[in-house]
């Protein structure tokens, strides 16, 4: 199923596939495990037998599911939209097979009317497979990193053949200086919300701006965070940061 988000820079999410495994700092508090619980307890088979219990509540158990029926479901929507893929996986997962990940390709690449956001923290997957991958204009490719330990993903992305390359730095966790922006289009940032979310320095978010600025990478502040996001809000210094990155076609929300 494709639903409507609240994620500030996409309009709908896209599922072809469902699950995932806790992969670093980053996944600890996880939303889509948490979800595809309630989501299972619900009644919705596509996340059934995803999770188990662990100290913390929900824990991805490796399972995968492809959900090929929502294969064609992009196709359905006339007007454009910016859609997230995978929010409750991650396409480069190593239990989804190539051949799957090309089907959501071909998908992507047969509905133009659409700009397609894959955010994914299996990196060097992303770059092993990269020359089997045709890269469509409307598809823009990111890695997740969280913290310095994890900039490696940044290089691996930028040796792939995609047409728009981003990063999202969220949940941040650490500070992040001296990033290698050449080739990248865009810059997310934001702090981790919800219960148990770690806190996040204001200096970090600040450092990110000013490398973005002076590189000029597009930039875009998600949040504050912390257990109420609304209370906490998205200011930075006093304005917002909503850019996309400059190829964006009017679907961009
Ligand atoms: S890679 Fe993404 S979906 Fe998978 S556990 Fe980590 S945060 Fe969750």
């Amino acid at each position: 199923m494709a639903t409507n988000s609240t994620i500030e820079w996409t309009q709908s999410t896209w599922n072809p596939v469902a699950g995932c495994t806790v992969v670093s700092p980053g996944c600890v508090n996880c939303y889509a495990m948490r979800l595809s619980r309630r989501l299972e307890a619900m009644g919705q088979s596509k996340y059934e037998g995803l999770t188990r219990i662990g100290r913390g509540g929900a824990v991805w158990n490796g399972r995968i599911r492809l959900d090929e029926e929502s294969l064609s479901l992009p196709a359905k929507w006339s007007s454009g939209r910016m859609i997230f893929v995978n929010s409750m996986s991650d396409l480069f997962h190593q239990s989804v097979p190539l051949e799957y990940i090309q089907r959501v390709f071909d998908t992507m690449r047969r509905t133009r009317q659409h700009t397609y956001q894959i955010l994914t923290k299996r990196a060097a997957r992303l770059e092993q497979l990269d020359d089997a991958i045709d890269w469509p204009a409307n598809v823009w490719m990111g890695v997740s990193v969280e913290s310095s330990d994890y900039r490696s993903r940044i290089d691996h992305l930028r040796r792939t053949g995609a047409k728009i390359k981003f990063l999202s730095l969220e949940p941040l966790l650490g500070p992040l200086d001296r990033l290698e922006l050449n080739g990248i289009d865009w810059v997310i940032a934001g702090g981790e919300s919800g219960p148990g979310s770690r806190p996040v320095d204001p200096d970090w978010v600040r450092s990110i701006r000013d490398q973005c600025v002076t590189s000029g990478v597009t930039f875009h502040f998600k949040q504050w965070g912390g257990p109420n996001k609304k209370k906490t809000g998205r200011l930075l210094d006093g304005r917002t940061w909503d850019q996309f990155p400059l190829t964006a076609t009017a679907t961009s929300p």
